[in-house]
């Protein structure tokens, strides 16, 4: 049973927003689209996953997708946890093109793709490390404690893995996608003794929902940016133009001529997206590129926003759901 969907991330979003309103020739623009590739590769290969885990009886394990939970002072992420009542199995999923070859001698991990090559962080590590913090979080919360074992899955069916002969320790936690049943298989014949009731999994499941913590922070920050850096105005739906101009109640394309009655909505979730989570009257209307502060407050209406405080004061506030 799915216990948390795969969705895209806050940093998915706001990496989006981020490309969508800064100008090309920004220097920072090469590292936004390069991050924000390499994250939609992640989500794509465990999105692929999917297909495998639902093979897998349905009353027996709760999957949760994405975990984000705090641990003395910091957050550790699960790309995917598998929970029953006999073990858990912490997943660490990578997208990668190319050869990965996992070295015995310090555990090194080198990835190799036509001419280039590299040392990245050594997934099998990065997946035990994740499930030690997972044991004592679940510790610290008086949970029972249940075996939890760990695997980096390639998700990739390109990518060729290579290993030095003996390095048993390591090979025993890497499995290909199209293997993960049959990984998931073994480790349950090993471990067949009950370790939770129905009780307790559900207490386990309802503190780990309760207590993820999906990552939000700033972007503009996390990129050393300004709200200067970003552009504002409507943008063109077809032809990415921007600003488009506002006429009765319509928004207009000055370059491909096309009219829109509902361009600025994008525009708006991109100012909760990479400025803050709440807007004013005269912010909207600076944003949007609008003279009138009456089809600010208009707009605003329609959109139905929570808000607090009252006239020129009022604030709009992001709903949940956007
Ligand atoms: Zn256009």
């Amino acid at each position: 049973m799915i216990a948390q969907e795969i969705c895209f991330t806050p940093r998915i979003e706001k990496l989006e927003a981020l490309i969508r309103r800064l100008l090309f020739s920004h220097p920072k623009w090469p590292d936004a689209i390069s991050d924000y590739k390499r994250r939609m590769a992640g989500y794509r290969g465990e999105k692929s996953l999917d297909f495998h885990l639902s093979m897998l009886p349905d009353q027996q394990y709760l999957i949760f997708h994405g975990l984000r939970l705090l641990y003395e002072q910091y957050y550790f992420q699960i790309d995917i946890l598998l929970l029953c009542s006999t073990f858990a199995i912490v997943l660490e999923v990578k997208n990668i093109t190319g050869e990965i070859s996992f070295e015995k001698d310090f555990n090194q991990v080198t990835w190799r793709k036509n001419e280039l090559g590299e040392r990245i962080k050594n997934p099998v590590l990065q997946a035990k490390l994740q499930a030690r913090k997972l044991r004592n979080w679940l510790r610290e919360h008086k949970c029972i404690e249940v075996p939890i074992h760990y695997c980096f899955v390639n998700s990739n069916e390109k990518t060729i893995i290579r290993t030095e002969s003996r390095n048993e320790q390591i090979i025993q936690h890497i499995c290909n996608s199209e293997n993960l049943l049959e990984k998931i298989e073994q480790i349950a014949k090993y471990n067949k003794t009950d370790k939770l009731d129905k009780k307790e999994l559900k207490k386990i499941k309802r503190l780990l929902l309760t207590n993820h913590t999906p990552d939000t922070a700033d972007i503009l920050q996390a990129y050393n940016l300004s709200p200067k850096d970003i552009l504002t105005g409507v943008k063109c739906p077809e032809c990415s133009t921007i600003p488009m101009v506002y006429y009765r109640g319509k928004w207009c394309c000055s370059k491909c001529k096309v009219i829109s009655k509902s361009a600025h909505i994008q525009a708006i979730k991109d100012y909760f997206l990479l400025i803050k989570p709440a807007i004013t009257n005269s912010e909207l209307c600076h944003f949007l590129h609008i003279d009138s502060e009456n089809i600010g407050y208009k707009i605003l209406k329609s959109m139905n926003f929570p808000h607090s405080g009252k006239f020129k004061n009022r604030v709009y506030h992001q709903p949940l759901n956007i």
